[in-house]
């Protein structure tokens, strides 16, 4: 299912606007213009928003960071039949697959996350979708005991990373790898690292609500991005402010399955392989895009008590938690340091 409004809203156009009041000590505002372009990939749609001196340079880093985005998606895809990630699934039960330098980057990752979230993050949860997706078609909700057979297949402390050779292989029979968790994260990261490269130091790169940015805009303090509210997307919730860094949401209502008129998120528990319950959105601020989506798929897994102790525990990692009520406003709970990144 396609994602067509995000959670989260880059105001590019409040950062423009702010633009227009330059201070002393930064770029002066007419050496510098704002070019941004939307485009249709990975299943949602991508804007990248730079600061350049020149449409051509502008033009040339945008087109270099847009190929990047499509070289990930075609790495990292589910659902195109000739992704590395489809190979990967069609041999790695059966021999260790050779893989791309960058496909064992997004893997080790992936696997740093699974431990690091106890296992709430696992990317070998893909054969747990399959149960739920069938189960979709057939309008049957999964009893206990089918979602039990399908457990020896989940776990990705059963997926063998060989980096001297570059392989791949699953340990146990039936396994399969779904990125769906940290594929937006790493490419929007790579994007900005490529804009960097062609010489942009300020931008803005957003693929369904997950975002990255680097450097300032010229005159403003920051980046704005706005958090719209889960039960009223028109409503804003938040505006935060950035720098350097990345904020990810998970937990995003259109993207689930429905089985006799009820609704299942597509995000599942892989310790149970139930799909998570309480459809609450879940924020992260991190360092970088990949960590800050690993982490809000492992906090919507783990719940605000689980979610916010985990978040403790790491450096520059903020979280906040929109926890939908049944006819009453919904609950926000946010780390300590969340506030910090609050626009005044
Ligand atoms: P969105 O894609 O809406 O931004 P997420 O970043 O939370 O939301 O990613 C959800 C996707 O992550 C699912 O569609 C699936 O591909 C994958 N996924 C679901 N549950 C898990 C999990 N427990 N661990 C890792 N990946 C997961
Ligand atoms: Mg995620």
């Amino acid at each position: 299912m396609r994602k067509t409004t995000a959670t989260l809203l880059p105001l590019v156009f409040a950062a423009a606007f702010l633009a227009g009041c330059v201070k002393d000590g930064v770029l002066p505002r007419r050496s510098f213009e704002r070019f941004t372009q939307t485009r249709d990939m990975m299943g949602t749609f991508v804007t990248i928003t730079a600061w350049a001196p020149s449409a051509g340079k502008a033009e040339e880093a945008l087109e270099a960071a847009f190929d990047r985005i499509a070289q990930l998606e075609q790495m990292m895809s589910s659902y195109r039949a000739d992704s590395e990630v489809a190979q990967v699934n069609a041999g790695a039960c059966e021999r260790p697959v050779e893989v791309s330098p960058e496909m064992m980057d997004v893997l080790d990752l992936a696997l740093q996350y699974g431990r690091l979230s106890g296992g709430a993050f696992d990317i070998t949860m893909a054969p747990l979708w399959k149960l739920w997706k069938s189960a979709e078609r057939s309008g049957i909700e999964p009893d206990e005991t089918a979602v039990r057979s399908v457990l020896p297949s989940v776990g990705y402390q059963n997926i063998k990373l060989d980096r001297r050779n570059r392989t791949v292989r699953f340990l146990k029979p039936s396994m399969e790898i779904d990125l769906g968790g940290i594929a937006k994260g790493f490419a929007v990261d790579r994007a900005l690292e490529e804009l960097r490269r062609h010489g942009v130091s300020a931008a803005l790169v957003e693929a369904g609500g997950d975002i990255a940015t680097m450097g300032t805009p010229p005159g403003a303090g920051g980046w704005s991005v706005g958090v719209r509210d889960p039960a009223d997307q028109a409503r804003l919730r938040e505006v935060l402010q950035f720098t350097t860094a990345a904020v990810c949401t998970s937990g995003d209502y259109e993207r689930y399955v429905e089985i006799g008129g009820k609704r299942f998120s597509h995000i599942i528990d892989p310790r149970t392989g139930m799909p998570v319950e309480d459809m609450s959105s879940v924020s992260v601020i991190a360092p970088d895009a990949a960590t800050a989506d690993a982490l809000a798929t492992t906090c919507s897994v783990l719940g605000p008590v689980a979610g916010l102790n985990l978040a403790a525990r790491m450096a520059n990692v903020e979280v906040m938690y929109i926890v939908a009520a049944d006819g009453d406003a919904p609950v926000v709970i946010k780390s300590l340091g969340f506030e910090d990144y609050a626009k005044n």
